[in-house]
């Protein structure tokens, strides 16, 4: 331990600081509007720490960043480097009670996460940046983030890795691979690492999995837990470590904390760590086409260059240069040229850095469409000539300098993130070699032109330093290889000789012999140059917009911005109309008229994007929704186009066919997500009067014509109603001049308010019990998955608010301990408030490979203990709960948008509650336990004869899990001494759930391991794996699996499976439509002079 010692004093305008403390830099280059100050200062054991004093800030906020990462990891133990991050967590000498840390978070408004990198292991969390009297912290009266940091500290100082949580972790590591495992992104970053050279550490599978983190090893007779302190031991050393701290606190008073809490880290002086050794692809994996088939249905064309290692080229970033032009989508790009022909949806470029010491990547992603795939080595060719004619322009200063300029702006800008957000992101950037005066800044901007480091650069981008990837579930038609962690299907070979030769000579082409189409991009005409800000100081940022325009066609809500203070402004356009939501084809009618807007003004709208100013046109629940937002000069120019393009559109053929394609497949592979992300969408469809999902809109797709969607947009944009929001650097008079030009633009007719739509959700009686059930489309997903919702009441009560609120404050923490890390249901699990358009409720989700009959009966299992949770809770911690929440619900918002983002979500629901935080609050303050026990009896209790409840079931094609039972039967085949077949039994459990349910793999896993590990002689193999066979025929009939059961009736009912939605819907009442919370006529600020 540190010896104690008082705050040090300023003194003299110097810190008095302890003499083993170094201060590296109090100067750190920052935006412009930044109100934070900072320090660098390195501590006696070499540990760097950035502080941080934000005097504004809601959360504070700690994150430590450590130089060690999969990289690291032994070749014959993946995931070491990711296990040792879950299990970093499980107590500590100073805190041995393994939910310490989140419980303390828990109660002071807070949340943790951590990450695990190729070369670095990232650990954060936030909490209440004020102490509990609300004053502002001190040494002597300090926030929460006083005693965070000494709980966060010791993780760094004296883990113990807990015995006990051992097994408990490593399933949350292996549920967490399950979870990726019918991942597109996660299957293909792989695919790319297992094909690259074995002897770099780039081919690591990082996630790992119960099977190579435990069962494995320990038939290897490894200890595990011993590798994992030893791994911990060996690579943990404060002179690797990053920290970063926010706080409200002085720096003087952060830095005598961290000294306190982090001086005692131990140092071993580690050297940094570098793989100059090898290059992740050699010349044998350069050269090769890779056609690999994706769970979902998507085609890609993906090119990886080995370029410069950029980790010393941070003022040049000649990368950004060669993205800018290659990943340019104005006229004479790539993506123009390609899109003209029909061939491609979207193309990105960009480098990513591998690992100190080794060659980065630049990356070139297309995604194609059907004819593209048919051409893709003409794609490719395309690329090479543009490549061809970059080389022959020589590096332009202008197109440098215009790059510069807007990061310059950028960075001048740039607004404030959500405080562990800021500080886990800075805690990794100090692991570069940046000036520490940079650390902010270092990353944004562009400092220096180098022409000969750009030519440099791209003399990387050559035909025989590359490989590509064709992603596509068509082609080549048979796959004869499977990657090893993921199962992906995939071949690979050499480009062939007459291809390589074409690519030779379009790499090599003059200009003659060029596409003419392709040139470098023109002058920018959207950089801002008006970039004045007009502050007036204000005591009090106002709570609400005004109305400034309120007639029957138009209603404009407007505030200026007046606590930002950036060259800014969101506008925000919903045109209500009852036609949109009428039918499910008019919903996808209105989708593909949305997308071909999109799809015209892509080329236009490319620079605007470059110059930091965004466009949205798509669907919100009332009807079209447009959105313009960013540097607010320019903005009414890409405001006009977007609404002359809306009004003109041409819906050709060609182009129609290639969105309907492209709509087709979102459709099928929204299907194919992991199941949490789906099944929010059908409960609003159950909780909701009007409503359409997927597989309905999937069912008109077909049926619809160019001519359909054409005549249909007349008639959508003929009449509306419009309510609008502007807000930002803008003055009234700029707000109804926008009125004015959509007004003018559209000319849409009135549509009489009596026919405004109007939204209710369904209202559930007392002792309503429902289950809605549906198979998932995807056959190789294993995990089902549950929403367990609860009706709680009136969205307006604030009563029923402020108490479903605080319930979910008090359930978050102990649901997630009892059902994911004590039960290990599934990696996730989740509970919380769901609000539909007029009603309030709560809900858990799990996604697991149990059923979700299980599941709903473990749900019931944990409320039933909330009762004495509840009833034991000391006065403390339930006064805590109360504060952290009001903590969260005062939230102020940290930049424009999140602003702009609370008031349109007000406008647009038609509450126009603009104060509703407060009302929550007041709301809050007063509650008892006894009120809340009340409440949970009634509302929430299995038992309570009031509970109303809907469970939404996902059940999952594939098989269900594997039984203990089960593999016992198997291991008695197998005629082996008892010691042999306990080890067995826990093996084979482990191995065949890890096979992702994928018999061949299973079998094979299966044979391997009698063999080889448990010596069985070959004659007994063919038994085993028949008898195996067997007892997957009896799934689901076998002892201890939990059937897909009927759901649990603890309070007397029974629930109703719903087979007919709409006979379900037609027996229940709808609720009474959002009413403002106050007359809306005290908004209005009309000026008669226009
Ligand atoms: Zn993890």
């Amino acid at each position: 331990m540190a010896a104690a010692r008082t705050p040090s004093v300023p003194t003299a305008g110097k810190p008095l600081r302890e003499s083993s403390v170094e201060l590296v830099t109090d100067y750190l280059e920052t935006p412009s509007l930044d109100d934070r100050s900072y320090r660098v200062v390195r501590l006696s054991n070499k540990l760097e720490v950035l502080l941080v004093h934000d005097p504004q800030t809601d959360k504070a906020s700690a994150a430590m960043d450590v130089n060690v990462g999969a990289f690291s990891d032994e070749d014959d133990m993946p995931g070491m480097a990711h296990a040792v991050e879950h299990l970093l967590f499980m107590g500590t000498k100073k805190y041995p009670v393994e939910n310490e840390y989140h419980q303390y978070l828990s109660a002071h408004s807070g949340t943790s996460n951590a990450y695990t990198a190729s070369t670095s292991t990232n650990y954060h969390f936030e909490v209440s940046a004020k102490p509990s009297n609300d004053e502002e912290p001190s040494a002597a009266n300090p926030s929460p983030l006083l005693g965070a940091l000494d709980r966060f500290a010791q993780f760094f100082v004296e883990p113990l890795f807990l015995a006990n949580t051992l097994d408990r972790e490593l399933q949350a590591v292996d549920s967490e691979n399950k979870k990726n495992l019918q991942s597109d992104q996660w299957r293909l970053h792989q695919l790319e690492k297992s094909m690259s050279n074995p002897k770099h550490p780039f081919c690591h599978f990082s996630t790992g999995s119960f099977e190579t983190l435990k069962t494995i090893p320990e038939s290897r007779g490894v200890n595990v837990r011993d590798k994992f302190i030893e791994f911990y031991e060996k690579h943990y050393s404060a002179n690797l470590m990053k920290l970063c701290v926010l706080g409200r606190e002085p720096l003087d008073v952060l830095e005598s904390w961290v000294v306190d809490s982090f001086s005692v880290v131990r140092n071993k002086d580690l050297p940094l760590n570098v793989w100059p050794e090898e290059v992740p692809f050699t010349k044998e994996q350069l050269g090769v086409q890779c056609f690999a088939k994706p769970v979902m249905d998507s085609r890609e064309l993906n090119l990886t260059f080995p370029f410069l290692d950029m980790e010393l080229l941070y003022e040049v970033q000649p990368s950004r240069y060669l993205s800018h032009l290659i990943g340019h989508e104005g006229p004479g790009s790539i993506m123009a040229y390609i899109k003209s022909k029909g061939w491609a949806n979207g193309l990105s470029a960009g480098a990513w850095p591998v690992c100190p010491g080794s060659p980065s990547m630049f990356d070139v992603q297309i995604r194609l469409t059907e004819e593209g795939l048919k051409n893709y080595k003409e794609v490719v060719k395309v690329l090479f000539q543009y490549i061809a004619l970059l080389r022959e322009t020589e590096p332009q200063e202008w197109i440098f300098d215009e790059m510069k300029g807007m990061a310059d702006v950028d960075f001048k800008f740039k607004q404030k993130t959500q405080s562990y957000r800021f500080t886990s992101k800075i805690s990794s950037v100090m692991q570069k070699p940046l000036p520490r005066e940079w650390l902010l800044s270092g990353n944004s901007k562009l400092r220096k032109f180098d022409a000969k480091l750009i030519k440099e650069s791209l003399d990387c981008l050559r035909p025989d330093n590359f490989k590509m990837t064709i992603v596509s579930r068509d082609v080549p038609g048979t796959w004869e290889k499977k990657e090893k962690w993921y199962g992906t299907e995939y071949t690979v070979e050499k480009i062939p000789a007459d291809f390589m030769e074409e690519l030779e000579e379009a790499a090599a082409s003059s200009a003659n012999e060029r596409i003419t189409n392709l040139h470098i991009p023109h002058k920018n005409q959207f950089i801002p140059t008006k970039l004045e800000v007009e502050k007036k100081e204000v005591k009090v940022p106002a709570p609400a917009p005004h109305i400034v325009r309120n007639d029957p066609l138009v209603r404009t809500w407007y505030k200026k911005d007046d606590t930002f203070w950036v060259p800014k402004a969101n506008l925000i356009v919903s045109c209500k109309s009852p036609l949109v939501y009428a039918t499910a084809e008019n919903t996808v009618k209105s989708r593909l008229f949305t997308d071909l807007v999109r799809d015209a003004l892509e080329e236009y709208s490319y620079d605007a994007e470059l110059a930091g100013l965004q466009y949205s046109v798509s669907l919100d629940s009332r009807g079209l929704f447009i959105e313009v937002s960013g540097y607010n000069d320019k903005l009414p120019v890409l405001l006009e186009q977007v609404l002359i393009t809306m009004r003109d559109l041409e819906v050709r053929t060609d182009r129609f066919t290639i969105i309907k394609e492209r709509l087709t497949r979102a459709y099928r592979n929204w299907e194919l997500q992991s199941p949490w992300t789906q099944i929010g969408d059908y409960t609003g469809w159950l909780t909701s009067e009007h409503d359409h999902v997927i597989d309905e809109l999937e069912a008109e797709l077909p049926a619809i014509t160019a001519e359909a969607v054409s005549r249909f947009r007349k008639e959508l944009l003929g009449q509306m109603h419009m309510e609008l929001y502007v807000h930002g650097n803008l003055y009234k008079e700029d707000a109804l001049k926008l009125t004015d030009m959509i007004e003018s633009t559209l000319k849409p007719r009135v549509l009489p308010k009596v026919q405004w739509p109007i939204q209710r959700s369904l209202i559930f009686p007392p002792g309503s019990n429902y289950v809605w059930k549906k198979t998932l489309k995807d056959p190789a997903n294993v995990n089902h998955c549950i929403e367990y919702w609860l009706y709680i009441g009136d969205k307006a009560d604030h009563q029923i608010r402020a108490k479903t609120m605080l319930l979910d404050q008090i359930i978050h923490e102990p649901c997630f301990d009892q059902l994911r890390t004590k039960e290990q249901l599934g990696y996730i699990v989740y509970s919380g408030v769901r609000a539909g358009a007029t009603t309030y409720g709560f809900r858990f989700i799990i996604q697991s490979e149990k059923t979700a009959s299980y599941l709903e009966t473990r749900i019931e299992a944990f409320l039933e203990s909330m009762t004495k949770i509840l009833e034991t809770m000391s006065d403390t911690d339930f006064e805590n709960n109360k504060r952290s929440l009001i903590v969260k619900r005062l939230e102020k918002p940290k930049h424009l948008d999140q602003e702009t983002g609370r008031h349109w979500s007000q406008i647009h629901s038609e509450y126009y509650d603009f104060e509703a935080a407060n009302k929550d609050v007041d709301q809050i303050k007063p509650l008892t336990k006894a009120d809340m026990l009340e409440f949970f009896n009634h509302y929430v209790h299995p038992s309570s004869p009031a509970r109303a409840k809907l469970a939404v079931y996902f059940v999952a094609q594939a098989k269900s899990d594997v039984t203990t039972k089960q593999i016992s039967e198997l291991v008695k085949t197998l005629q082996l001494d008892s010691v042999s077949s306990a080890q067995a039994a826990t093996d084979l459990q482990a191995r065949l759930s890890a096979a992702g349910h994928d018999e061949e793999k299973e079998i094979e896993g299966l044979t391997t391991y009698l063999l080889h590990e448990l010596k069985v002689p070959e004659n007994k193999i063919e038994a085993a794996t028949e008898a195996w066979k067997g007892l997957h025929t009896q799934t689901g009939e076998a002892n201890g699996v939990v059937k897909d059961a009927e759901p649990p009736t603890s309070n007397g009912t029974t629930a109703t499976v719903i087979e007919d939605v709409r006979g379900f819907k037609a027996g229940l009442a709808a609720s009474a439509g959002a009413k403002p919370a106050k007359d809306l006529s005290e908004y209005e600020e009309l000026d008669a002079k226009l």
